[in-house]
């Protein structure tokens, strides 16, 4: 089995990570502006609040853009597999893998839901939702 490389807690982060060890997801929230950003940091981007928040995702969204990749730029990931930009909630968005099987059936604006299931358990992936709730546009 191959060790898949992991991502590094930061100061700001590490909130994130320890959610998602729990299989939760969760994203910064300013009460002023009432909008999330990512990824977190000191301060929000659009006000420069630092009194800034952790709140719960829905974990429901959509791909704003997507490609699939053949060849792992490096050691410990298994291919084929799918990076996306999935957009959540107002001001939130992550670069993840959207789980599936059959490329050719992955579109712009398909709806996902968050996923723990993948090879990285405390990484959040995506899973695009079942037909009957995806968008028709
Ligand atoms: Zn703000």
């Amino acid at each position: 089995m191959t060790q898949s490389p992991s991502a590094a807690a930061t100061v700001f982060s590490q909130p994130f990570w320890q959610a998602a060890s729990e299989q939760r997801l969760i994203r910064p929230w300013c009460a002023h502006c009432q909008i999330s950003f990512f990824p977190p940091a000191l301060c929000c981007p659009h006000c420069l609040e630092t009194g800034w928040t952790w709140i719960d995702s829905s974990g429901i969204g959509s791909i704003y853009s997507f490609t699939r990749v053949f060849r792992a730029p490096v050691a410990g990931f298994e291919t084929p597999y799918v990076v996306a930009i999935v957009d959540l909630e107002p001001g939130f968005s992550l670069i993840t893998n959207v789980l599936e099987s059959n490329f050719d059936q992955v579109r712009i604006g398909d709806e996902v839901e968050v996923d723990w299931a993948g090879s990285m358990r405390d990484l959040p992936v995506f899973r695009r939702a079942s037909a009957a709730g995806r968008r028709t546009s």
